[in-house]
């Protein structure tokens, strides 16, 4: 956010140096640190764009739901801008314009992580990603979409801060805590939360309404004292004793 605002004031500077009028706020100077839009996404758009927006709302795609990383804006897509607009009063029209962006410039560090989440919370099993299922990249670009989508669960449970404590497992560090040979913790994308102020249960079902496709708590053998969330092919939730 803070090159955002340098962004805007050099904007600013050049305006009034080239005698340009000054945009009238920092919505029309859409510069962030991370990534910038810089065009309305609708229906019908394609591209990295995109898919950008898509990590970023990935938490929203109804309960069950599980949103397409495709670069294709599609009727999935506009129901979950619609609900990221509805979830900060935004007007819910489905299109990602000025106001959406600002909102997204607003909830992103200049690292791409939501501004309440970060990669090392994610990963305290080494410190370049190396060594799980998939590449290095990949495994922190799926850390990174599971950070989106918790945001949109801790902003739909009053904004308190979210325990995490762990996320991706090289196969070192996933034998090393006998850990399941196929863990998503080995892909990056699976994420250990802690009770913190909400309890578990309340976790394991916010959860559902967030994009996690599988959903491990108390009552699912090892996991009474945190909750699992991850990413996976088909739909696994697990928590009797939170009656999930
Ligand atoms: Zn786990």
């Amino acid at each position: 956010m803070k090159s955002r605002l340098v962004a805007v004031l050099l904007a600013l500077l050049a305006g009034a140096a080239l005698s340009f009028t000054a945009p009238a706020s920092a919505d029309v100077v859409a510069a962030d640190g991370c990534y910038t839009w810089n065009r309305t996404l609708g229906e019908g758009a394609s591209g990295e764009d995109v898919r950008q927006l898509q990590i970023r709302v990935a938490g929203y795609p109804g309960e069950g739901g599980v949103l397409a990383l495709d670069g294709q804006f599609g009727p999935g897509t506009k129901a979950a801008v619609t609900r990221f607009q509805q979830a900060y009063g935004l007007g819910a029209d489905g299109v990602a314009g000025a106001q959406t962006f600002a909102k997204l410039y607003e909830l992103q560090d200049d690292d791409c992580t939501p501004v309440n989440f970060s990669y090392g919370e994610l990963n305290n099993c080494n410190s370049d990603w190396s060594g799980g299922n998939v590449s290095a990249a990949q495994a922190k670009a799926n850390a990174l979409v599971s950070m989106w989508k918790l945001q949109a669960m801790r902003h739909a449970m009053g904004d308190r801060p979210i325990v995490v404590n762990g996320g991706f497992r090289s196969v070192a560090c996933n034998n090393a805590v006998g850990g399941a040979p196929a863990s998503r913790h080995l892909y990056g994308d699976a994420v250990d939360l802690g009770a913190g102020s909400q309890g578990f249960c309340a976790l394991a079902r916010q959860a559902r309404h967030h994009g996690f496709a599988e959903i491990l708590g108390p009552g699912y053998e090892g996991h009474d004292d945190h909750v699992h969330v991850a990413h996976r092919s088909g739909q696994f939730w697990s928590a009797p004793s939170c009656g999930i």
